[in-house]
């Protein structure tokens, strides 16, 4: 029987570890890193502080992680913290804030758009016996929930201007930083240069097997350091790993092929009856597909997975597509006629 590869839109993270970093896993000189002896985690850590324009830089086995290490160091117990009402740290981290750091989320609609800085004054609150004490304010950038929408640099430093003025630190959730730098055509430093640390995967449209990164003053990496071990993310001979990040931070320029298949993709798509999709939000490699025909959202990822086709549903009647590495633009074309097909 002739094995049919699938092609997995479900998300960025299914992209498999290239043959390059393969062989660098294969070959790469490792220690134990709880010691700090693994010589290629330090070398990981040390670009990655360096692309995002910080001190120094730990290497952790997730975003996630990432994430919560961030929330950990920046807050204390009781304390609140402002994301989006559609944050991943809020709405995909099962609670973690409110388990671990033990504070409490203020979650906010709007605070990731152009709009997100008159939010905020609006939101912050002040000093008063009756409120939580505000310490931390996250940003997402790309914003998944949002469609891989972009975050301009300049929302970015009025948004950090005024949490400075009130002496709140930002934490960037930059898991996809890297596709939004891409897409605004700018440095990654001028969008991490808007935070006090910043978090981004390796594992996502860079197609390392696993990794993240957290980035910060060398201050906060002491304590985040500290964190992860307590979190039980010291790795031993990590550098197997962090072989691959290295060779995944080479390949940030190939991201700009999956923005022109999630465009290409979103554009073929949109012309179907039954399928609507705002092009403005198409910024990046995520594409949000509403279904209003008839049949419904689940119904056609359904029918899609019969055809090799994988994606998921992201909200009643929405459906996410996310372009990456192992999806050509002969599968982007498979996808839009077999849809077409589908919902003739
Ligand atoms: C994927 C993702 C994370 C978490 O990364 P994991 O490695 O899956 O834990 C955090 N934030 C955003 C915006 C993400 O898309």
């Amino acid at each position: 029987m002739i094995k049919i590869k699938a092609i997995d839109l479900r998300s960025d993270t299914v992209t498999l570890p290239t043959n390059e970093m393969r062989a660098a896993m294969a070959s790469a000189p490792v220690g134990d890193d709880v010691y700090g002896e693994d010589p290629t985690v330090r070398e990981l850590e040390k670009k990655a502080a360096a692309l995002m324009g910080k001190e120094s830089a730990l290497f952790v086995p997730s975003g996630t992680m990432g994430n919560q290490i961030a929330v950990l160091v920046h807050t204390k117990r009781g304390e609140e913290v402002i994301l989006d009402s559609e944050a991943h740290i809020y709405y995909y981290e099962a609670g973690g804030p409110a388990l671990l750091a033990g504070v409490q989320l203020n979650p906010v609609k709007g605070l990731l758009t152009p709009q997100g800085p008159e939010i905020l004054k609006e939101t912050l609150k002040p000093e008063d016996i009756h409120f939580p004490k505000t310490s931390l304010v996250c940003l997402e950038n790309t914003f998944n929930r949002g469609g891989g929408t972009v975050l301009a640099p300049a929302t970015m430093e009025e948004l950090y201007g005024i949490c400075h003025r009130q002496d709140l630190k930002v934490h960037l959730d930059g898991a996809r930083i890297f596709n939004a730098a891409i897409s605004l055509n700018i440095n990654v430093k001028e969008l991490t240069c808007c935070c006090d640390s910043v978090m981004f995967c390796l594992s996502k449209g860079l197609s390392a097997p696993v990794g993240s990164l957290l980035a910060g003053t060398s201050e906060f990496i002491d304590a985040a350091r500290k964190y992860r071990k307590i979190l039980g993310g010291g790795m031993r001979q990590a550098g197997v790993l962090a072989a691959a990040g290295l060779i995944a931070l080479q390949s940030v320029d190939r991201l700009k092929e999956d923005h022109a298949n999630a465009l290409r993709l979103a554009t073929g798509l949109s012309s179907i009856p039954g399928i609507s999709i705002d092009l403005q939000r198409v910024q990046t490699n995520i594409i949000v597909v509403k279904v209003e025909g008839k049949i419904s959202a689940s119904v056609l990822v359904d029918k899609l997975s019969v055809q090799h086709i994988k994606c998921a549903t992201f909200g009643p009647g929405i459906i996410r597509m996310v372009t990456h590495k192992d999806v050509s633009s002969q599968d982007i074309d498979f996808v839009i006629s077999t849809t077409k097909d589908l919902l003739n």
